[in-house]
Formats: structure tokens, sequence, C-alpha cells
């Protein structure tokens, strides 16, 4: 586990301006709980709203277009993100590599971008269950993870980090076991060793996701090479999200 763990709810198309109070509920709490760091990843249209409302907590997106701008209808670009107010972007979710056909080069582009516009980066890799069945799924998040990185990244440690989630495990109530995320999450940190180096490698995050929960996230998060979590569902009520926090808060002054 980090020193700080870092858990960060991604709301998915999730919000109207009526949850900004749930976002204001969050910030608030966080001011009391400054072991961990605590981010949100609103819709795009509350980016703004939520980042006027937080003093204390981070705000990023779900995703960014590869482009500066120009003739993409409906699409948003790294720095109308970052002008919004985000200081991160979430990319590669299965959710947009499956819904929207995303392949690892255009997360790449779009990390690329993003670097470029002064976000930082949380890129989800996962396998589905077919790999994991088949013993493939190491195999499958590090080639994922490998075409997924951006050309080039400075500061990997501080703009960088990686949020394992395996497919099968996201919104269906089945979190994957301690020994299958600490095996895979020591394997990234491998991969990322020997892709930064060993200083930088060793300190780029890796968190975890897939149907993380107030019961399940002190275990998960006091795993070995767990920096944290990505919480779907549950960061959707600031009592639901913030007992998670609490949980892994917890972790931490057992530990202490
Ligand atoms: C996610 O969408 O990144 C996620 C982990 O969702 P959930 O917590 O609902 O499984």
């Amino acid at each position: 586990m980090a020193s700080r763990p870092f858990i960060v709810g991604n709301w998915k198309m999730h919000g109207t301006r009526a949850m900004l109070s749930e976002a204001r509920a969050i910030d608030r709490a966080a001011q009391r709980l400054m072991q961990v760091e605590i981010a949100l990843a609103p819709p795009f249209t509350l980016i703004h709203p939520v980042r006027r409302e937080a003093e204390q907590i981070g705000v990023g997106a779900q995703d960014c277009h590869p482009a500066d701008g120009g003739a993409y209808t409906g699409d948003i670009s790294a720095a109308m993100v970052a002008d919004a107010g985000a200081g991160f972007v979430i990319l590669g979710h299965s959710e947009r590599r499956q819904g929207h056909g995303e392949k690892d080069k255009l997360v790449s582009e779009k990390a690329t971008a993003a670097l470029d516009a002064g976000l930082k980066l949380i890129l989800c890799c996962g396998e589905p269950m077919e790999k994991r069945e088949s013993g493939k799924a190491i195999d499958h998040v590090l080639r994922q993870l490998k075409a997924s990185l951006p050309d080039t990244i400075e500061e990997p440690a501080e703009r960088l980090t990686i949020a394992y989630e395996p497919i099968w495990a996201i919104g269906s109530g089945e979190a994957a076991s301690i020994d299958d995320i600490v095996e895979m999450h020591t394997a990234i940190r491998e991969f990322l060793v020997k892709t930064f180096g060993e200083e930088d490698g060793a300190a780029v995050r890796i968190i975890y996701g897939g149907s993380v929960n107030a019961e399940n996230a002190a275990e998960i998060v006091g795993a070995d090479e767990v920096d944290g979590a990505l919480v779907g569902g549950a960061s959707l009520s600031a009592e639901s999200f913030m007992n998670i926090v609490l949980a892994v808060q917890e972790v931490i002054a057992n530990r202490d």
C-alpha cells in the first residue's frame, strides 16, 4: 500500500447538478481525512461545477479526444477538460474500449494529448474473463498496457497512475481475489520498473478497480502493490464513497 492511498470515484454517465451536493459532502469529509488522496471523475458537464465546489479533492475527466481541436462533433479535447478544471483524465476504461471500440493506439494518442495539456493520467487496463480462464490474464494486461502508454512521459511517478480493472469485476459485485490482484499488480510493477527504471517504476501508483465497496476496500487497498482504488458504483453517494475512504483510513491508522 502507498503511504497515501489514492481513491478515485468514477461517476461514469451519472449525475446532473443535483448531484453536486454529493461532491460537496465528499469534499468536506475529505478535509478531515488527509491521509488518503481522494478524487472524483464526474461527467464532462460537471467538471467545472465540481471543481468550483471542491477545495480538497482532485477532479478529473473520464476521457478526452487526441486532437487539440477541430471538426469532431461531440468530442472534447484534453485542453478543454483542463480548462474546465480537470487535473487528470481516466483513459482506456474498458467501457470506452468495448462500447466505443477504442484500441490501444488511440488510448496512447489520447494519453500523449492529455500530457501535452498538462493533465495527469489514470490509464486503465484489464482482462476479459476468457483470458483469465485460459491463464493469459497477465500477458493480455501487460501487452495492453505497453501499447496504451504515451510515446514519452516525463516524471512518470508524478503523472501516471495505472488502474488494473478486470473487465468481469466491473459493476458485477464480484471483485477479483486478493491473490489475483497482488499477482497482477506485481507483474505490472515489474513492467513499470523495466520501462521507467527502478526509482520511477517503483513510484508509479497502481490502483485496483472492480466492485470495490466498504466491505472489501480495506483488504484490497491494504494488499501488496495496491496503491488505491478506482470506484464506480459505490462512488455515487457521499456515504458509500466515504465509507470506502474510512475503511482505507483505518488500515493506515492500524499500520502506523
Ligand atoms: C469502474 O467503472 O471503474 C469501476 C471499477 O466500477 P465498479 O466499482 O462499479 O465496479
